[in-house]
C-alpha cells in the first residue's frame, strides 16, 4: 500500500474533510519525527551542556532541509509561529514608508497593513481582475508614482479563498526595477507548488507548517541575505537577533519532515489534486445549469484541489450546514473569517454579481481525498443546491 493510498483510508465514506486549505492532518512521519523531542530530548537549543545539542542540531537540519526545498541558504530561514507570525515580521519588519499590496491578501497581511497606517506608513492597495489576477501593469504604474527608496510590495503567491496563483517573478521583477522589496505571502503555496525563491526573486516569502500536513503553531520567513529587517518583539537572540523566544525544537522538526514527504511526491500530487478538480467540476456541470453558479477558477494558474464557487439565492453556510449533516466539511470564506457574517473582501475584490456572494463555498482537496469523494461531494451538493433552488 502506498503512503498516498494508506493516508486516503483515513478518509471514510461517510466523513469527508475537503477543507485542507483551512488546515491539513499532521503526517505520519512528521508525528514520528516529532514525539523524541516533545519528551525526552527537551532541552533547550540555547543552553550550553551537551545534552542541548540534539535539539540543536536537530533544528539547524530542519533549517538546512526547509531552505533545500525552496532554493535558499540555512541562514535565510528564520522560524516563527506561523503564517501570521511570518507575515508579521515581514511587514512590520522591514519598516516601510510605503506598503503596496493586492486587495485580496489574508487578513494577516490586510489587518497588518492597516496597523501599520495607524503609524503613518502610506498604503496602497491593488486591484485584482474577476480571477483574483493582479496585472503587473497595475503594479508598475503604483510604483511609477512614488518614491521607492522605502517600499515594500507584498503579493501573495496562492489565495486562500480562491486559489489563484500570481506570477510572483514578473511582480517581483517590477518591484526590482523600481527600487522596491517584494514579499510574498505563500502560506497556501508551499509544499504544493514548486518554488524558488532565486528564480522568483523574492527577498521574503512566508509559509506555515499546517497548511502542508506539518504541525500547528509554527512556519518561517525567508529572508534574503542582505535584506534587513528589525525584529518586532524583543527578548532573547534566537534566530540571529531577528526572532526572539524559544525555538518550537518538535514543531520546527515536524514542519521540515512534513514539508520533504511533499516535496517528495509533488508532482503526482499536483497531477492528482487536478484530476480529482476534473472529476469534481464535471460531475458538477453536467448536473447543474451555468445559471445557477459562478466559478472563480478560470485563472489560467490556480492551486490544485481548491475550487470555489458562488450560487445565486442560496446562502453558503446554509450549503456548508446541510452538508456537515452529511459528514462532509467544506468552507464558506477563509477559516479564520467563518465567525464573521459579512462577506468576504475577496468575493467582493472580484466582482461576484451581488445575489450570489452570500452563497460562496470554498472545497479544497487534499492527498487523503480518494477520487469517490469528489464525485459524492459533487453528487450531495447538487442535491442541496436543487433542494434550496425548488423552495
Ligand atoms: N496567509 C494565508 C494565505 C493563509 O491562508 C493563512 C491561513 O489560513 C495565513 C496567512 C495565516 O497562517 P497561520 O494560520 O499559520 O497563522
Amino acid at each position: 500500500m502506498s503512503d498516498a493510498e494508506r493516508t486516503r483510508s483515513n478518509t471514510d465514506s461517510h466523513n469527508i474533510y475537503a477543507d485542507h486549505a483551512a488546515t491539513t492532518r499532521l503526517s505520519d512521519a512528521a508525528f514520528d519525527a516529532m514525539l523524541s523531542f516533545l519528551r525526552d530530548d527537551y532541552y533547550n537549543p540555547s543552553t550550553l551542556y551537551s545534552a542541548a545539542g540534539k535539539s540543536k542540531r536537530a533544528v539547524e537540519r530542519a533549517r538546512e532541509q526547509i531552505a533545500d526545498t525552496i532554493m535558499a541558504k540555512p541562514n535565510e530561514i528564520v522560524f516563527t509561529s506561523g503564517g501570521t507570525e511570518s507575515d508579521n515580521l515581514a511587514l512590520r519588519g522591514a519598516k516601510p514608508c510605503r506598503l503596496i499590496t493586492g486587495s485580496i491578501e489574508h487578513h494577516a497581511v490586510l489587518n497588518t497593513c492597516a496597523s501599520l497606517a495607524e503609524v503613518g506608513a502610506e498604503i496602497v492597495y491593488l486591484p485584482v481582475s474577476r480571477y483574483g489576477v493582479l496585472d503587473p501593469e497595475i503594479l508598475e504604474n503604483a510604483l511609477i508614482k512614488g518614491d521607492n527608496q522605502s517600499t515594500l510590495v507584498s503579493v501573495m503567491m496562492a489565495n486562500n479563498e480562491i486559489g489563484t496563483v500570481q506570477d510572483i517573478k514578473s511582480l517581483t521583477e517590477i518591484a526590482h526595477k523600481h527600487g522596491a522589496i517584494f514579499h510574498t505571502d505563500a502560506v497556501q503555496a508551499v509544499g504544493h507548488l514548486p518554488i524558488n525563491v532565486d528564480e522568483m526573486g523574492v527577498d521574503m516569502l512566508s509559509a506555515s507548517a499546517h497548511k502542508f500536513n506539518g504541525p500547528k503553531g509554527v512556519g518561517f520567513l525567508f529572508v534574503r541575505d542582505g535584506v534587513g529587517i528589525r525584529p518586532v518583539q524583543t527578548g532573547g537572540a534566537q534566530e540571529k537577533g531577528v526572532r526572539a523566544g524559544t525555538e518550537n525544537v518538535a514543531g520546527i522538526v515536524g514542519m521540515a519532515t512534513a514539508l520533504n514527504e511533499h516535496i517528495e511526491h509533488q508532482n503526482a500530487e499536483i497531477q492528482y489534486l487536478m484530476e480529482l478538480e476534473h472529476r469534481f467540476s464535471e460531475t458538477l456541470s453536467d448536473r447543474l445549469g451555468c445559471s445557477v453558479r459562478y466559478e472563480h477558477n478560470f485563472a489560467d494558474n490556480h492551486l490544485p484541489g481548491l475550487l470555489s464557487y458562488s450560487f445565486a439565492g442560496i446562502s453558503g453556510e446554509t450549503i456548508l450546514h446541510r452538508l456537515d449533516l452529511r459528514g462532509i466539511k467544506i468552507a464558506t470564506g477563509a477559516a479564520c473569517d467563518s465567525k464573521e457574517a459579512q462577506v468576504s473582501h475577496v468575493v467582493k475584490a472580484i466582482g461576484v454579481p451581488e445575489d450570489m456572494e452570500a452563497g460562496t463555498i470554498r472545497i479544497s482537496f487534499g492527498m487523503d481525498n480518494a477520487p469517490e469523494d469528489a464525485m459524492r461531494v459533487a453528487d450531495e451538493l447538487v442535491k442541496i443546491v436543487c433542494s434550496i433552488a425548488r423552495m
